[in-house]
């Protein structure tokens, strides 16, 4: 293993990768782009479907504004220009799925240019990768390959995804690293989730990413032969299929090789791609402005009415709660990784004793169970509030850290939120004056030195003799009275 990484090594460090993404978002409207259906996943196929959809000759598209509103939306979040005058284009080709003959797209005028998204960098920094573009196109429909008896030789066309509202939103070829394309798609998400203008189910298709990439030899300016990547269905897959290609060119180009222009094929459980088709040549779509709509006109009142609908975005989000709370990154991270995750910790930490203190339980000890158990914090047996409820507990002194743990391994075994567990294995807490002033007697006569040094003025020694006689007491002493009573006794 160790070799074949360091001959991977040696084999890329003569070359530079550049990547582009093209990710496609479903949005949410109740109904699809051109026409009044429904636009729901998941109904019998074909019910969802009319002459507009369809395609039939005479049938007129009619532009929905929602779907223009969530693609603003998306614009602005994705800190993109909103160009006030836009123009749909057919984009024409012949395909089973798309009974129109044309996709009506954007080409020339798209909706909106020139955006941005942070993504963290390998040094440890931020790095900067440019959106090209976002436009609203119409989905076709659905091929479907696999699932019927005679799937060997027949394939069927779903139509109820034609005209589903798409937004697609280009990168800049400014990725230089799988994991900084993986870093993007997962901002871009979190992002775009955050809006509320899609779902982002992979699994249904409503994100859906392809991703161009070449190589060319560190130093030489113009850009390698790209390859594209398409239809792979998850970011961890999307950086594997990338590392895989990496190799694959770098190979080719070692031993003498010139790289193919081709769309390939993602096999995640072989770990490698496959080659679908060659473009010897670029397509010729036959772009042409759609005669049967306006222009889109999204003036400078509108757009500011749009962003005033806009969130606080994830970024923004963790900035504050690192100010706030003084989190790590990191931290920031997990607590804004969605959005309900981030209001149910904001929402209890404005009633914690401790805010800071709720912070740092949720993520240690909450964090540290949820990965052993392998669950999410949206599946946590302890909820958000019965962590507040653990975290004021320890801030009065009620219990100790100790029993705290206890507490939680409890929980997660008995799947039970913490007040319920609390209640049911209340800790027996010696509060008993005498009991704990004779523990502390034995521990001060145990450790003169560190006595001498608080008298010295050492005061921090405090934390020390409080450790011991919790230890003394098997973490049942309650930690307020034993501070309280060692301040006492040591003057
Ligand atoms: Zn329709």
């Amino acid at each position: 293993m160790a070799t074949a990484a360091k001959s991977r090594e040696a084999l890329l460090a003569n070359y530079e990768t550049v990547i582009g993404l093209e990710v496609h978002v479903q949005l949410l409207t109740n109904t699809k782009i051109f026409c009044g259906c429904p636009n729901v996943f998941g109904s019998d196929p074909n019910t969802n479907v009319c002459p507009v959809c369809l395609g039939m000759p005479g049938a007129l598209p009619v532009l929905n504004e929602k779907a223009v509103e969530y693609a603003v939306k998306a614009s602005q979040a994705l800190n993109l220009r909103v160009n006030e005058r836009s123009i749909f284009a057919r984009k024409n080709y012949f395909y089973p799925d798309l009974p129109k003959g044309y996709q009506i797209s954007q080409f020339d005028r798209p909706l909106a240019e020139h955006g941005y998204i942070d993504v963290p960098a390998a040094d440890g920094g931020k790095k900067r990768i440019g959106i090209t573009r976002l436009h609203l196109e119409e989905d076709a429909g659905k091929s479907m390959h696999d699932g019927f008896v005679d799937s060997a030789s027949k394939t069927y066309v779903d139509l109820n995804r034609t005209g589903t509202p798409l937004a697609e939103i280009v990168s800049e070829p400014d990725l230089s690293s799988p994991d900084e394309a993986y870093e993007y798609l997962t901002r871009l998400k979190e992002i775009i989730l955050y809006t509320g203008v899609s779902d982002c189910n992979m699994e249904e298709g409503s994100l859906r990413c392809d991703a161009n990439v070449s190589i060319r030899p560190r130093g030489q300016k113009e850009l390698g032969t790209k390859v594209e990547i398409k239809n792979v269905n998850s970011f961890r897959f999307v950086r594997q299929a990338l590392e895989y290609e990496i190799q694959r060119q770098a190979e080719v180009l070692d031993s003498g090789g010139t790289i193919v222009q081709e769309t390939r094929l993602y096999n995640p459980s072989e770990g490698r791609t496959y080659s679908m088709r060659t473009k010897e040549r670029a397509h010729d779509y036959r772009y042409f402005p759609e005669p049967d709509l306006l222009p889109l006109i999204v003036d400078a009142t509108r757009q500011e009415a749009i962003r005033s609908t806009l969130p606080e975005l994830p970024e923004a989000k963790r900035q504050r709660l690192i100010a706030e709370y003084g989190l790590s990154d990191g931290d920031a991270a997990t607590l804004t990784a969605t959005q309900s995750r981030a209001a149910l910790f904001e929402s209890e930490a404005g009633k914690a004793k401790s805010p800071k203190r709720l912070a740092n339980l949720v993520l240690s000890e909450l964090q540290g169970r949820l990965k052993a158990a392998g669950l999410e914090f949206e599946d946590s047996p302890i909820t958000m509030a019965g962590a507040r409820m653990s975290a004021d507990l320890l801030e009065e002194g009620a219990i100790s850290s100790k029993i705290l743990k206890e507490l939680y391994d409890h929980a997660f075994e008995q799947k039970l939120d913490f007040p319920a567990i609390y209640e049911k294995e209340k800790p027996q807490q010696i509060s008993d004056t005498g009991e704990i002033e004779k523990m502390i007697d034995e521990v001060l006569a145990a450790s003169p030195k560190q006595v001498e040094q608080y008298k010295a003025g050492k005061t921090t020694m405090i934390g020390f003799f409080v450790g011991q006689v919790m230890k003394a007491s098997r973490g049942k002493a309650n930690p307020a009275l034993v501070n309280q009573l060692l301040t006492k006794k040591l003057g």
